[in-house]
């Protein structure tokens, strides 16, 4: 079928603007429920003070909801923006998107980045944010086509998804390529979003973004993960974003300072050329590379964050990954990244499920779906990962949410709260990879256990609880949820800061905030809670910056010069952050500090804080995390680690673990370390300008320039 045969439902034409310093200057809204697509402009204001990617996207979103808004209203929105450096190609690691939308999983705004195509192209098509609102009748595939190029005619179109039309991903984006793709040239400059059959039922349907891979000739994908947004996409009955760009090349982005740009990225790709090789070889392993050394400092979450390190952790190292992914290929998942991380295992035959037999390519696995779904749950087989990789990815449901919801289910399994009458015959022990697919093909078809599964683990513990007689005190220590997210996959028992890292963050317990454990559990660079509260200031805001502004945190410190080390303050990569300070001035033309970045960022978080509140969550309580991130839960992980947690009794509490027993051992612990985390709210509440109940106060919205009526309206509900 070709694209002119299928029924379209609404069509607007636009005149294609040229990009200028960065920026189209207006955002398109499509709602799928009125059939009804419009132009906004975006304003001096809101580019000043929001930026783009993120926060374009909560400001977006800010604007298009109500305090009543739920996931699954008609008036929740799915935002996606690149921001001002998106789509930049001279700087390595500058095509990211954002989405944004209210979470199905949390109930509150999440944000979730990826790589792929689509930001950058969505840009370059004259869009600085897409907005899709409303509830379709019918599935409806959103079309922009912009190869007309600059000055002229654009379309964007709402179509009726035809019968043969596919749901999963890597099969919809061959029938996307053969429906509106007429050549080669044509599939280079398309990328879309879509989901897959998993994001139906569950709650943790993720989004992917497709790039065109010239080398391979083949579709390859970058997930959203986070949060369910592919859940949100699916409820709104849309089936794919496409969009269609024209021949693109450095001054696309129409950038204020070219040359700049280009000094600053040829320094960085040099840089990365010279130190990767010698340092984490992500050019060839990517960030599997993670999984040894976390491995190594105790920090690999196995067995549903039970114990940190595991003797068969070298079987999924990233030497074996690095076996396994096709070498010399460019592999970077927009066009110019130099550290090529994004790897692929091609020719990869799936075993199980539906496309059994098949033949295709698997886009990773990354550190976290090795840590999540391999680690995490026992498995320590790297073609078992790859299975769950490929599904996961196809079916739309992210790695991360399922590898530890999965890491939950089994321990509950082995703790006798689940049976296999609970579980329909489906034996969920730890290492069990046949268990965890069936599971999985389950939440894909929308029955059995995995409709249970794909609820997530704040939604498990209550069902456990309810109907399954489970003992509440131990789903609540053990389930690695905080404000209704998943875990992401690094153990934080030892780390106090990054406890608050997982916990104090907007959206949920996701290392794209904070990631301090090496700071502070390894190095001791941040002992006190004042030490602590800054680093839980400055690199959330740090990290922040990066959505943004389309950028991907990963070239900023997975590659570093070695003279870093004898920097004023290493962590921060003081040459790394004046890199970004010269390609933001050289793209948008504003001579900026430092200190701006973080104010831009601080703006746009104290935002995201205040969004929460509306939607009735974002208070101290809403940032309390399970004791299994803060200590041991059980006796079996104290005695894995009992030289430690003994030691400790004796020099934090003055206590003789001899005369004591595990139970009274494992009270002692738990005291003083939710204790420890209730003393560190208070220190990064009062370094970010927040109450002790976490709000943010007038005086702190006034001075980041947040003090709108329509804001502070909802700050004084709380104070
Ligand atoms: S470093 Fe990796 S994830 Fe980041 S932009 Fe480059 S290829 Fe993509």
């Amino acid at each position: 079928m070709r694209y002119q045969e299928l029924a379209v439902l609404a069509e607007f034409t636009y005149t294609i603007p040229a990009l200028s310093r960065g920026y189209a200057d207006q955002t398109l809204y499509v709602n799928v429920g009125h059939d009804q697509i419009v132009a906004r402009p975006v304003s001096d204001d809101m580019k000043e003070r929001f930026v783009g990617g993120r926060g374009f996207d909560l400001w977006l979103l800010w604007h298009a909801v109500n305090d009543a808004t739920r996931w699954d209203s008609p008036e929740n929105e799915i935002v996606i923006s690149s921001g001002p450096c998106g789509g930049t190609s001279q700087y390595p690691g500058s095509g990211k998107s954002i989405a944004a939308t209210i979470s199905p999983l949390t109930d509150i705004v999440i944000d979730s980045n990826a790589g792929g195509h689509f930001g950058p192209y969505l840009k370059f098509a004259g869009w600085d944010a897409i907005e899709l609102q409303g509830l379709a009748e019918r599935d409806v595939i959103v079309t922009i086509d912009a190869s007309a190029g600059r000055g002229g005619e654009g379309r964007v179109r709402i179509i009726e998804v035809p019968d043969d039309c596919p749901v999963d991903t890597h099969v919809l984006g061959h029938w996307i390529n053969s429906t509106f793709a007429a050549s080669e040239s044509d599939r280079q400059l398309m990328a879309f979003v879509s989901t897959g059959s998993g994001s139906r039922a569950t709650r943790m349907g993720c989004l992917n973004f497709s790039l065109y891979d010239r080398k391979r000739r083949d579709l390859r994908y970058k997930q959203a993960g986070r949060g369910g947004i592919g859940t949100v996409f699916r409820h709104k009955r849309i089936r794919a974003v496409i969009v269609h760009t024209t021949p693109f090349g450095a001054d696309t982005n129409g950038p204020a300072d070219p040359a700049r740009i280009a000094r600053t990225g040829a320094d960085m790709r040099q840089e990365i050329t010279r130190w990767d090789p010698v340092q984490n070889r992500m050019r060839s392993r990517g960030t599997s590379y993670l999984v040894q050394i976390m491995n190594d400092y105790d920090l690999l979450p196995v067995k549903n964050f039970q114990f940190g390190t595991h003797e068969d952790a070298p079987q999924i190292s990233g030497d074996v990954w690095e076996q396994r992914f096709t070498q010399n290929m460019p592999d970077g998942c927009w066009y110019g990244c130099t550290l090529a991380c994004a790897h692929a295992v091609d020719n990869y035959r799936v075993q199980t499920g539906p496309y059994a037999g098949g033949c295709v390519i698997v886009d990773g696995p990354e550190y976290e779906t090795i840590a999540g779904v391999g680690s995490n749950c026992g498995i320590f087989d790297p073609a078992a990962i790859l299975e769950i990789n490929f599904y996961c990815d196809t079916y739309g449901i992210d790695t991360i949410s399922f590898g530890t919801s999965m890491a939950f289910a089994m321990e509950c399994f082995e703790a006798g709260v689940l049976t296999e009458d609970l579980t329909g015959g489906i034996d969920l022990s730890f290492g069990n990879a046949d268990g965890a697919l069936a599971v999985l093909h389950q939440m894909a078809e929308g029955v059995g256990f995995g409709l249970i599964l794909g609820q997530g683990i704040r939604r498990m513990k209550q069902i456990f609880v309810e109907r399954f007689d489970a003992d509440p005190c131990f789903v609540d220590d053990i389930g690695m949820e905080a404000k209704g997210l998943e875990y992401s996959e690094y153990m934080t028992k030892e780390s106090l800061a990054q406890q608050g890292g997982y916990g104090l963050t907007n959206k949920g317990p996701q290392h794209d905030e904070a990631w301090l454990i090496f700071m502070d559990q390894v190095n001791n660079q941040i002992p006190t809670f004042e030490d602590k509260a800054e680093a839980l200031h400055y690199f959330p805001m740090w990290r922040t910056w990066f959505g943004l502004c389309g950028f991907c945190k990963l070239p900023w410190n997975d590659v570093v010069d070695p003279e870093n080390a004898l920097s004023v303050d290493p962590a921060k990569v003081p040459h790394h952050v004046e890199n970004y300070i010269q390609i933001f001035s050289g793209v948008t033309g504003h001579e900026v500090t430092a200190d701006d970045l973080i104010r831009m960022s601080e703006r746009v978080y104290n935002l995201q804080r205040v969004f929460n509140l509306r939607l009735g969550k974002g208070q101290r309580d809403h940032d309390r995390v399970p004791y299994r991130s803060q200590g041991p839960v059980t006796p079996a992980e104290y005695l894995s680690r009992q030289d430690r947690y003994d030691r400790q009794l004796r020099d934090w509490l003055g206590l003789d673990p001899n005369t004591m027993t595990t139970e009274e051992k494992l009270a002692a612990h738990r005291e003083h370390r939710t204790d420890q985390y209730e003393r560190l709210i208070d220190a990064v509440y009062a370094r970010r300008g927040w109450t002790s109940n976490g709000i943010p106060t007038p005086d702190t919205l006034r001075a980041l320039d947040l003090a709108d009526a329509s804001i502070l309206e909802v700050v004084q509900r709380y104070l």
